[in-house]
């Protein structure tokens, strides 16, 4: 009986034993259990992660997405940003680089009592959150705003900063003369358009100039197999009278306008202009065309009237009209893809008392 009774004593305690090790078992699986619950969780906090992105945008594309509705928020973030921008300097400079000023221009050009916005777009910061300087405040002047002002013709630079970042564009400031031949001039420069007309009695026919220029591209394009010639130059006032009246006649006024000069505001009358081969809108497609517009600055012809540019020439796309403004002129201006309008800061468009 008392060995039944120690043998059953023992298989209890196995038993136990048993029980526990059971237990452990059952104690450690729920800890796994617990585990994976905690993990499921904490994956998707990995897709979460795009969230942080949200206060991204806040700091660094703001002002550039979302123009209307974040330029309130702007000038609030820009203030606190010295001391917002220790935390978030690694995300700002994976999404903008470095830069907070991106110049959209790369020269400025005012003339003397004119103003004009510097040509930068603040990046990730309000634009009053950039400080503004000037090379030579006898040439210009820049406001608070990035507004620069013309004082006198020459060339400066204006000083954009953000914190450690600079960015200089060239400023030049130009000057708007009348000659003694009743033509206007800006910084040397024959500027005729819908603003500025030339006397009636101005009559120099096509300059040498002009002349000598062209015969050295047409014979270098003649080189190349392509025949690029005169087809029509010098105009007189009265020549442009029985142009412009014939367009009227035909044609609504507005269109008349916006393809032909009204007399005094052609530029055929300047001497400086040339109308290659035929004019249709075709020419801009031929090989001549295309030689014409990638050559012609070489030459120091500018295309006078570019595409997509009637805002600021008053004329439609003019691919066979060629301007003569010299050859470091016309390097300039074709090189920026400008207009003789910008480049001189003058606008075209009649005088309403003409109207
Ligand atoms: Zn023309």
């Amino acid at each position: 009986m008392a060995k039944k009774n120690r043998r059953s004593h023992a298989l209890l305690r196995y038993r136990y034993y048993l029980y526990f090790i059971l237990l452990c078992g059952l104690l450690v699986f729920a800890i796994v259990m617990i585990g994976r619950q905690a993990f499921p969780e904490k994956t998707p906090d990995v897709p979460d992660t795009p969230d942080p992105p949200a206060v991204l945008t806040d700091a660094s594309v703001l002002p550039t997405d979302p123009p209307a509705a974040e330029v309130s928020e702007a000038p609030e973030v820009s203030v606190p940003d010295p001391t917002d921008a220790p935390p978030e300097t690694a995300a700002p400079a994976a999404v903008s680089g470095t830069a907070h000023i991106t110049p959209t221009a790369e020269n400025l050009y005012v003339r003397i009592g004119r103003s004009h916005d510097v040509p930068v777009i603040p990046a990730g910061v309000g634009r009053d959150a950039l400080s503004y300087a000037v090379t030579d405040p006898n040439i210009c002047d820049v406001d608070e705003h990035g507004k620069v002002t013309g004082f006198e013709r020459g060339s400066c630079e204006v000083i954009v900063t953000c914190g450690e970042e600079e960015v200089r564009i060239p400023v030049h400031v130009r000057e708007l003369t009348v000659g003694e031949d009743g033509c206007t001039y800006v910084d040397g420069i024959l500027i005729v358009n819908k603003s500025y007309s030339l006397p009636e009695t101005y009559d120099p026919g096509l300059l040498p100039v002009t002349q000598e220029a062209f015969d050295r591209l047409s014979a270098d394009a003649a080189a190349q197999g392509l025949n690029i010639y005169r087809g029509s130059d010098y105009r007189s006032y009265s020549y442009q009278v029985k142009v412009y009246q014939s367009m009227c006649s035909g044609y609504s006024k507005e269109y008349a306008d916006s393809v032909s000069a009204r007399p005094g505001h052609s530029e055929h009358q300047s001497g400086y202009a040339i109308d290659c081969n035929t004019i249709e809108n075709g020419f801009a497609e031929t090989p001549e065309g295309q030689w014409l517009k990638a050559h012609c600055h070489e030459y120091g012809f500018i295309i006078r009237f570019p595409e997509g540019r009637e805002d600021v020439t008053g004329y439609t796309y003019e691919s066979w009209h060629i301007r003569y403004v010299g050859e470091e002129v016309a390097r300039e201006i074709m090189s920026q893809d400008l207009t003789l309008e910008e480049y001189l800061d003058v606008p075209s468009v009649y005088d309403l008392e003409e109207e």
